[in-house]
């Protein structure tokens, strides 16, 4: 509808809206009353700075919290937007320039506490100027039952009035008494659109697993729902293309997608995707954007996905329909490598490429997840849940064991060879293998050397790529993706913290995910 993504791209940093974050975009930008509610962490302010930008004209924001409006204003400025807060806590210069670029039309957001509306003139002066929407933010503060209530709250439903604006209301209390009483106080009483949906999707079950020869293990889950519709993601188009063929072989009816492809042939797959039952289709992130097929009852990454929203969109257009859908995620020390390369060479600012580290570090935490991956999911949300019995951990509690030792090993032996190698070589360490780049750095003499005997060459790397994802050692691209230790690591180090590893990827190979008919 709205060509939203550059904007949250260029201006937030983000690649992918949250759940539940482009519909509310879309209607608000379209000018539609809308009540939001979303968890608290949800990413709602987004919801209306977005279409803020999109539209013309300034968006008044009301917002009870100083210090937040101030941290946004800040935010939105650092990224090139005109924004503006009238709070009591401003310096005379402060309201002076926000006066100033209000009159000159330059400002797009206008952060107000909903104090200054008991005064007559900043009513008279939002009159003046070019508002185009309001947007509310705790907007539950406006309940005289609730315990935030805020007398001035009551004020926006008459400047709503006065204006004649569209208005956007966002909280995260969700009982309906509140939900009522915000309609009647700021819409008086015609309904809004609402948006509530909370973020878990109950019908798709999770499931996580360590690449252990990854194409049969796509092929293995294919071959479990054959005949059912599904999706499997790959890092790359050639990839898309072999794995398809894979699946032909074994009888499936399965096609590739990717963006290289003419517009032309994408089409042709995607009406057929949408037309025929039990089609694969193996693709790129490219195949995504307005497929709504409703009875879509896999879908699987045969690649690590991008980040923690990216995972959540991708296995999100399983079961639409609300019928048991079934995910499986495959991810491997070569992914987390790859994603973080991307990343650090990207040209993103520093403090953007810090914040795409941790949003893939939120994903590696849930592909690592030592518990309900549901919980950890919707926990990063924001969204609190019991145990949900419909993951892969639910289904089989993952054993865990103290890791310390082996841990403390392998990070000896990082700093020993002062940061300058990857897990391959390390591994060699440990081992006490005689190799030739071991003899050439006199790695045998180090004390390491040896040292890790109890542990097979496949669990060792097991160990790392857990370590990785638990973010106690990251690959350094200016040293060949060399393994440095981060923070997080040194408690370990220095026996002061404990770590937990999962002992089923520290099994031997051939271990397959419980494959369900
Ligand atoms: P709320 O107001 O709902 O509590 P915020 O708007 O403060 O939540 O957002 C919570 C966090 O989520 C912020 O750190 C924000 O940067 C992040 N966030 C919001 N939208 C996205 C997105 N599309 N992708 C990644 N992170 C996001
Ligand atoms: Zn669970």
């Amino acid at each position: 509808m709205f060509d939203a993504a550059p904007l949250l791209r260029d201006v937030f940093g983000f690649d992918d809206f949250r759940p539940g974050q482009e519909e509310i975009v879309d209607a608000v930008t379209a000018g539609e009353n809308v009540l939001a509610i979303m968890p608290t962490g949800g990413g709602k302010s987004l919801c209306f700075q977005l279409p803020a930008l999109l539209r013309d004209g300034v968006t008044v924001v009301i917002s009870p919290l100083i210090a937040l409006m101030r941290d946004q204003v800040r935010g939105l400025q650092e990224a090139g937007v005109e924004a503006g807060a009238l709070t009591s806590g401003n310096t005379p210069e402060e309201t002076d320039a926000v006066w100033e670029a209000l009159e000159a039309g330059r400002l797009k957001l206008l952060y107000m506490a909903p104090e200054r509306l008991a005064a007559g003139s900043a009513m008279g002066m939002l009159r003046r100027i070019n508002v185009s929407l309001i947007a509310v933010d705790e907007a539950h503060c406006v309940s005289q039952w609730g315990h935030d209530f805020r007398p001035d709250y009551l004020r926006i439903g008459e400047l709503r009035r006065a204006l004649d604006v569209p208005l956007a209301a966002f909280t995260a209390t969700a009982d309906a008494e509140t939900q009522d009483e915000i309609v009647e106080k700021l819409f008086d009483g015609s309904a809004p659109r609402k948006f509530l949906r909370g973020f878990d999707r109950p019908n798709i079950h999770l499931a996580f697993a360590a690449k252990d020869g990854p194409r049969k293990q796509i092929l293995d889950f294919a071959a479990a729902r054959k005949t059912q519709s599904g999706i499997v993601y790959c890092g790359t188009r050639n990839k898309t293309e072999v794995l398809a063929q894979a699946l032909r072989a074994e009888g499936h009816s399965a096609c590739h997608y990717h963006g290289g492809m003419e517009a032309e042939d994408r089409r042709i797959v995607e009406t057929r995707f949408a037309r025929e039952d039990g089609l694969i289709v193996v693709a790129t992130v490219a195949f995504g954007m307005g497929i709504d097929k409703p009875d879509i009852r896999w879908v699987a990454h045969s690649d690590l996905p991008k980040s923690i929203e990216a995972y959540y969109q991708e296995i999100g257009r399983a079961g639409r329909d609300g019928g048991p859908a079934e995910t499986l995620t495959l991810f491997g020390a070569d992914d987390i490598r790859l994603r973080r390369s991307q990343i650090d060479e990207g040209l993103a600012p520093s403090e953007r490429r810090m914040a795409d580290h941790a949003r893939l570090n939120s994903l590696l935490g849930l592909a690592e997840s030592l518990a309900c991956r549901r919980q950890t999911l919707l926990g990063y949300f924001g969204e609190q849940t019991e145990s949900c019995g419909k993951c892969d951990l639910c289904d089989t509690p993952p054993e865990i064991f103290d890791g310390t030792t082996p841990v403390r090993m392998a990070l000896s032996a990082i700093l020993r060879t002062e940061e300058w190698f990857g897990a391959g070589h390390l591994i060699d360490i440990l081992l006490g293998n005689e190799t030739d780049k071991i003899r050439a750095r006199r790695h045998d003499a180090l004390s390491t050397y040896g040292i890790g005997k109890d542990w097979s060459r496949p669990q060792w790397q097991a160990i790392f790529r857990q370590m990785m994802g638990h973010d106690l050692v990251r690959p350094d691209p200016d040293r060949h993706g060399a393994l440095r230790m981060t923070e997080a690591a040194k408690p370990i180090l220095k026996g002061e913290a404990q770590i937990n590893l999962r002992k089923d990827t520290l099994r031997k190979a051939t271990r397959r995910p419980a494959v369900k008919a």
